[in-house]
């Protein structure tokens, strides 16, 4: 299958003269040489959105929810196809890579219920002769930037809404992921979405997604990806006049209380630091234990690591596989570093691996964290633990990073889990569920570096996608 952009409803080879590669992480194998894109090819596709817009805006929402019906129907034909390239592309395991393409069905069937749902409302007058009321409308063309390690759902839970709400998009995902945005493209290319409604532009080349941002045509970003980049692309975008939505990094932190169900919070700890290799930007990374059960936390956390199944994610009963590139593995390999130098080593899991970008999952210890272990994602399967002596104690550390995505607490004590929702700054608090654990018709976000402007998903992707008129109608 060869993979092209998808542009004005063509499939078109991308016009640079080079190619890029996507690896497999498992076997460090060459999967697809994929055309590398121009600027020509992304204004091609940002001019597409744009005359396509007017048509689309104009189409009743429940109209366009049949397309985001049927691309559903599209995905789910062909799950295990996609999910099986998806653990080729970015090395997550077969079970996650099934439920991630199942998110993004999922996702398609709730934005096009959206589209049956009020858009306004009608507002008392002081005067009787006039109706008040609103009307939510389309921003216009959107673009849209995502990461590779959600590399279907996050483009989906991003342009599902877009669509509903009347807007027209050009994505441009992750280089390092390319084909699971492919067949999202095929999704709605079966549907026979109307040509131009939906573009989608591959490449390495900054200068293809600084374009999108900078275009004028363009009325909206939506950002997915690390913080640093996320705050370029902010600046640039609210130059011209765009509004922007970023979903950025995160450091997030578990809380263990000594009255915790210690049984639940270790089984939330080794999915949240070990699922996608820990590349979540909701992983638990920091481990807030309270003195009086640390050891017992520490010892059960290890014996859970030393039983780990590592290995072909592709195999039924893997839970960790490789990180996703070599990048991310030379990178995570420093870190690594820097924390044997600065901290105590619990354990690095011993691993037989001949091949691939695999990981040692690790457990760090220390009493007083460096801010590279507070304030930098790690982005592997690596947690660090720290003792603490009280509730204020734990919310201060948890609200010590910049970050402020994710947090859990794990207590049976109703009234430190109050104080906790009070009092960390952070968009999604957890009580006695783990830092992973989000619905997707519930907002998604968060505060501080993490995130900036209107949350994704559920309900709340109204704010971002579209712009509220108000009517004064005189009867
Ligand atoms: P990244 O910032 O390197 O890249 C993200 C996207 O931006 C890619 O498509 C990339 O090609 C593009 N890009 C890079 N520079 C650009 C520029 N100057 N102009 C326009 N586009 C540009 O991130 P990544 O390594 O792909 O993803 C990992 C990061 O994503 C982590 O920090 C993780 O926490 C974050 N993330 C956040 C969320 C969330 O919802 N908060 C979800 C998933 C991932």
């Amino acid at each position: 299958m060869q993979i092209t952009n998808y542009i004005n409803g063509q499939w078109l080879d991308p016009s640079g003269m080079e190619c890029f590669q996507t690896i497999n992480p498992h076997s460090k194998a060459i999967l697809e040489q994929i055309g590398e894109s121009t600027i020509d090819d992304m204004k091609a596709a940002i001019d597409a959105a744009n005359a396509a817009s007017e048509g689309w805006k104009h189409m009743p929402s429940p109209k366009r929810g049949h397309y985001l019906i049927e691309a559903a129907k599209w995905l789910a034909d062909h799950l295990e196809e996609i999910a099986y390239d998806l653990t080729r592309e970015i090395g997550k395991t077969i079970g996650e890579a099934k439920g991630e393409v199942n998110r993004s069905i999922q996702t398609l069937y709730y934005y096009a219920a959206e589209g049956l749902q009020p858009i306004g409302e009608v507002i008392p007058s002081s005067n009787e002769n006039i109706l008040i009321y609103t009307k939510r409308e389309p921003i216009g063309p959107v673009g849209l930037i995502t990461p590779w390690n959600f590399p279907i759902a996050i483009p989906t839970w991003k342009l599902a809404p877009a669509l509903i709400y009347g807007n027209t998009v050009v994505l441009k995902p992750s280089e390092y992921a390319p084909k699971s945005a492919y067949y999202l493209m095929k999704a709605l290319d079966h549907a026979r979405i109307p040509a131009g409604v939906v573009n989608c532009v591959f490449g390495t080349q900054v200068d293809i997604g600084k374009t999108l941002v900078d275009s004028e045509k363009i009325k909206g970003i939506s950002f997915t990806g690390s913080t640093e980049v996320g705050k370029i692309i902010g600046v640039q975008a609210a130059s011209k006049g765009k509004k922007v939505q970023l979903e950025m990094g995160g450091k997030n932190a578990i809380v263990v209380l000594k009255d915790a169900n210690l049984q639940k919070a270790v089984d939330s700890i080794i999915t949240d630091a070990y699922s996608a290799a820990g590349q979540k930007c909701t992983a638990a990374s920091r481990i807030l234990i309270e003195a009086e059960v640390y050891n017992q936390v520490k010892n059960m956390l290890k014996e859970r690591t030393e039983e780990i199944a590592i290995g072909d994610p592709h195999k039924e009963g893997t839970l960790l596989g490789p990180v996703a590139t070599e990048k991310q593995y030379d990178l995570v390999q420093q870190k690594m570093e820097n924390g044997k130098a600065t901290m105590n080593l619990v354990i690095e899991k011993n691993i037989e691996m001949q091949e691939g970008y695999y990981i040692k999952p690790t457990i760090f210890e220390t009493k007083d964290p460096v801010s590279e272990f507070i304030d930098q994602e790690i982005f592997g399967p690596v947690i660090t633990l720290l003792e603490i002596n009280n509730m204020n104690e734990a919310i201060k550390e948890v609200n010590r990073s910049k970050y402020g995505l994710s947090a859990s607490i794990f207590t049976t004590n109703l009234e430190n889990a109050q104080r906790f929702i009070q009092h960390v700054d952070v968009g999604m608090v957890h009580i006695n569920t783990g830092t992973v654990f989000t619905e997707l018709q519930a907002p998604f976000g968060g505060m501080k570096d993490s995130s900036y402007g209107p949350k994704e998903q559920g309900k709340e992707a109204i704010e971002f996608y579209t712009m509220s008129k108000t009517i004064y109608q005189s009867i």
